[in-house]
């Protein structure tokens, strides 16, 4: 079966697709965003994927492509237009080249005019196109600077792209204002730049008179992306906690497991915080020894009470309102906080010791 996500990182309105074979579990993502990584490697993990290729539709200039960091973090290649200008890519796609994963695969198309290395990527039974910025829903890309070409897009757009079945569901890189798919039949008769009548010089006289805005991150974006969005000097940035092997999941949250904690949380000079009520802290669970009880309701008003100097970790009875307590902390200024993954159901159950409670 087909596994497809289409996710959406805010700040740049850039969407990110999941494409992966469930019989294989080989996954390929394109368009990824380089501050979206850990949601990216989290959402792998949790359908149990493992991410063969990742894939940009072009260079992009309004965010870092997170390309570089997930072949870092998952062993996956990177592929990239041969047109594209880029270095640090393990392959060079091409017109018709395929990109496997599983008993699946995507053709390569090329749509150049955005930039002169775009590439729109097609799956193999035509249900679905990603378009990166050529063809934008009732939209398309800019053409005013990376070697933009309007008489290049017009073209691109109508042959490339316009000659898949009219069906062909489309999905492009962006949309700012939350739409989120479009097809090729529908973009034909009401895209107002590239449908309908409409000749290539109207289309090359539109563009030039669009007057947008320089973009924000382009000085930042394009050298990085020129390198598949490897940072300078190689290093890794400092987005993952590193006072502990903590795990991010999907909902945006850093985990702990219980091991970790009982071996090492002393050494570590952990505080932790349990979020429960008072008659839960001294109830039948029982509580991890010098846990300081601040329930969930008071939290937000009592974070002073939180060193900041410490790693903190939050408890609660099963894991989902100690959640929420590393998110009151995060917006009270305290980063370095984990959650205790499954609570104290979970602690008890793996044996870990407790102060009070019930004998199991
Ligand atoms: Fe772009």
């Amino acid at each position: 079966m087909l596994v497809f996500r289409q996710l959406f990182d805010a700040e740049s309105s850039t969407y990110t697709y999941l494409l992966a074979d469930s019989d294989s579990g080989a996954a390929v993502i394109i368009d990824a965003v380089f501050e979206q990584v850990e949601r990216d490697l989290a959402l792998l993990r949790e359908l149990s994927l493992d991410l063969t290729t990742v894939l940009d539709t072009h260079c992009h200039a309004d965010h870092v492509t997170g390309a570089w960091l997930l072949a870092q973090r998952t062993g996956a290649q990177i592929g990239v237009g041969a047109n594209a200008g880029v270095t640090g890519a393990d392959v060079y796609l091409h017109r018709d080249d395929r990109i496997a994963f599983g008993s699946r695969y995507l053709s390569v198309r090329e749509t150049p005019g955005h930039t002169a290395g775009c590439l729109t990527f097609v799956l193999d039974d035509e249900s679905m196109a990603f378009t990166g910025d050529a063809l934008l829903i009732r939209s398309c890309g800019r053409t005013d600077f990376q070697q933009g070409d309007p008489g290049r897009l017009f073209n691109s757009v109508r042959t490339r792209i316009f000659s898949l079945p009219e069906q062909t569901r489309l999905y492009p890189a962006h949309d700012y204002n939350g739409l989120t798919v479009t097809s090729v039949g529908e973009e034909k008769r009401f895209n107002p730049r590239l449908g309908g009548e409409i000749a290539e010089s109207d289309f090359v006289g539109y563009m030039k008179h669009l007057g947008l805005a320089h973009p924000k991150k382009i000085d930042i974006a394009v050298p990085a992306n020129l390198k598949c969005g490897q940072p300078e000097g190689g290093l890794l940035p400092g987005q993952a906690p590193d006072w502990a092997p903590l795990r991010f999941t999907f909902a945006g949250i850093w985990e702990i497991e219980p091991q970790w904690l009982e071996e090492r949380g002393a050494q570590a000079q952990v505080q932790v915080i349990d979020v429960r009520e008072p008659d839960e802290y001294n109830g039948p669970l029982g509580h991890i020894r010098d846990a300081v009880l601040i329930p969930l309701g008071e939290l937000a008003a009592r974070s002073g009470e939180v060193s900041r100097e410490r790693p903190v970790v939050t408890v609660c009875r099963a894991g989902g309102r100690s959640a929420q307590a590393v998110v009151i902390l995060r917006r009270a200024g305290i980063a370095t906080a984990a959650n205790l993954a499954g609570g104290m159901l979970r602690w008890r159950a793996q044996g870990h010791p407790v102060v009070g409670g019930a004998d199991a």
